[in-house]
């Protein structure tokens, strides 16, 4: 299929066609005077990258291309509530093909390792050899490690390095710092991957944390070549980072948000500041990277979108709209119903968060609910709950996942986070207007773990009251074995910031009330 090239706004302003406060002369001198940067675009890929572990390693690379803070003139945004492809469970091969070719695995149709050989790139090609096609004189490098990557089709003017992370930092850097640099390159680092499947995908896993500091290395030395180009001035970088996957234990392709919940950061000159709304994909990268170079990610039918807007988030007092609180002075609340809770004023698809401490034993007997306003007989029922003792799909035990009702009789688990027996742990439920849904829980050894999925309609309202340790009913056949303290019901989102000063505050011993005054 021949695709046509097609000019986006952001080329069209590059040619000089939207300047109507500048005279047709001064126009003329201007472009003169400042020709159009070159486009360059390198999109990196870390391998098994969670975004709760990104955000706990010491990665002052990536940090300065979220903040724009690496080079002069340029700008980030950048999420930690990301998502990777929809459509597969989140393997390696699903996902490298994903961002590669900026489409789901129904069309690419590699929905899992092994099957890069069997991908339709006739129809949807690489995002390299979709550029160097359409711009002449373009030149792609694609370099990777794990060897699967070898199966994606050759084209003329696109390179293949296959190698070792190590070998491929130290060349990458070399190559970046040549004059004849190529134009657009896919980074796939692999290293992160084998931490977590080592050591454990957490935030708390030293192994796993490491091979992220590691690959940042990597990243600053790539950074460090592109800045010491002697063209750098008349080019414009998109540097972008993201995941294939997350993991849970040391394994990732189970859904339920553990290994879906990926990183996105992206740094240009153009790049608007801040936080990219919603739950993105890693292939919006992609997309973004083609527009960079003046291709039309929707007229190509790719499922990528290019990200063009962030936003500033403010912070709102916390008792802004906080709903009910049961506090007993620091005493476990034991089971109590929340008075009036049925009557409070959430709608369906509407936001809410849900903030308190549990501390559990290492097991239960059956699937108790540390809180709920549903009938929790069966997950598809309408309503909310936070179950303490379920396996959500690859959990290798029971854990805490959040469980809510979906109209037409579908329901939504997310989890599984394992129990720290007899440590009081923090757990907050947030569902914002942008349609994300985030679960949090922060353990003992001070990290906030986190995983989000994009959830348009959820059935928050219920008919029966929200209770603590017990569902809607009050009667549940499954009683908790354990305590809740501090909960709290906001008829609002928290931001992740709220969340975190919460979880915090409630480290020092603190309760929520001390952050209302
Ligand atoms: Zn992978």
């Amino acid at each position: 299929m021949k695709m046509p090239l097609v000019l986006v706004a952001g080329a069209l302003a590059l040619l000089g066609c939207t300047t109507d406060s500048v005279s047709q002369t001064g126009r003329d001198a201007l472009l003169r005077d400042r020709p159009a940067r070159k486009p360059k675009a390198l999109l990196i890929m870390l391998d098994g990258a969670r975004a709760d572990a990104l955000a706990a390693a010491r990665m002052p690379a990536v940090s300065s291309l979220r903040d724009g803070s690496w080079t002069p003139g340029y700008r980030g945004a950048w999420t930690l509530f990301g998502q990777n492809v929809p459509d597969a469970r989140p393997s390696s091969a699903a996902n490298h093909t994903a961002i590669f070719t900026a489409v789901n695995a129904e069309k690419s149709r590699v929905f899992n390792n092994g099957q890069t050989k069997d991908g339709d790139y006739a129809h949807w090609p690489t995002w390299l050899k979709r550029v160097t096609d359409a711009v002449p004189g373009t030149k792609g490098l694609f370099i990777f490690s794990w060897g699967e990557g070898k199966q994606y089709p050759s084209s003329p003017n696109v390179r293949f390095i296959h190698d070792s992370d190590a070998n491929n930092g130290k060349n990458l850097a070399k190559i970046l710092a040549a004059p004849d640099a190529p134009d657009a390159i896919q980074y796939f680092i692999d290293l992160p991957d084998h931490g977590g499947h080592s050591a454990g995908f957490y935030p708390f896993s030293r192994e796993y944390l490491h091979a992220l500091y590691t690959s940042d290395t990597y990243i600053a030395a790539a950074l460090a070549a592109i800045r010491s180009r002697p063209t750098f001035k008349d080019e414009d970088w998109l540097v972008m980072v993201t995941a294939d996957h997350g993991g849970y234990a040391r394994s990732h392709g189970m859904w339920g948000g553990q290994a879906s919940t990926i990183p996105l950061v992206l740094s240009g000159r153009n790049t608007p500041a801040g936080r990219l709304p919603g739950a993105p994909r890693h292939y919006d990268l992609t997309a973004t990277a083609l527009a960079h170079f003046g291709l039309d990610p929707a007229a190509l039918k790719l499922d990528g979108r290019p990200l063009t807007t962030t936003v500033q988030d403010r912070p709102r007092p916390l008792k802004d709209g906080l709903a009910a609180r049961q506090y007993a002075g620091g005493k476990p609340l034991g089971v109590r119903k929340v008075e009036g809770s049925e009557k409070l004023a959430f709608e369906n698809g509407g936001d809410f968060a849900v903030t308190l401490w549990a501390r559990l034993p290492a097991k239960q007997k059956g699937d108790p609910v540390l809180f709920s306003n549903k009938d929790w007989k069966s997950g598809v029922n309408p309503g909310i709950a936070l179950v303490a003792s379920k396996a959500t799909d690859g959990a290798k035990a029971p854990g805490v996942c959040f469980n809510a009702g979906r109209p037409d009789k579908e329901r939504i688990d997310m989890g599984t986070f394992d129990v720290e027996p007899g440590q009081w742990t923090f757990y907050a439920v947030v569902r914002n207007s942008e349609g994300v849904l985030t679960v949090y829980q922060g353990r003992a050894d001070g990290r906030l773990n986190w995983i989000c999925a994009p959830v348009p309609d959820i059935l928050v309202k219920s008919g029966p009251p929200f209770h603590v340790g017990q569902d809607g009913t009050g009667v549940y056949r499954h009683a908790l074995d354990g305590d809740v303290d501090d909960f709290a019901l906001w008829a609002r989102a928290l931001s992740h910031e709220d969340v975190q000063r919460i979880y915090e505050a409630g480290r020092q011993g603190l309760p929520l009330a001390d952050l209302l005054l």
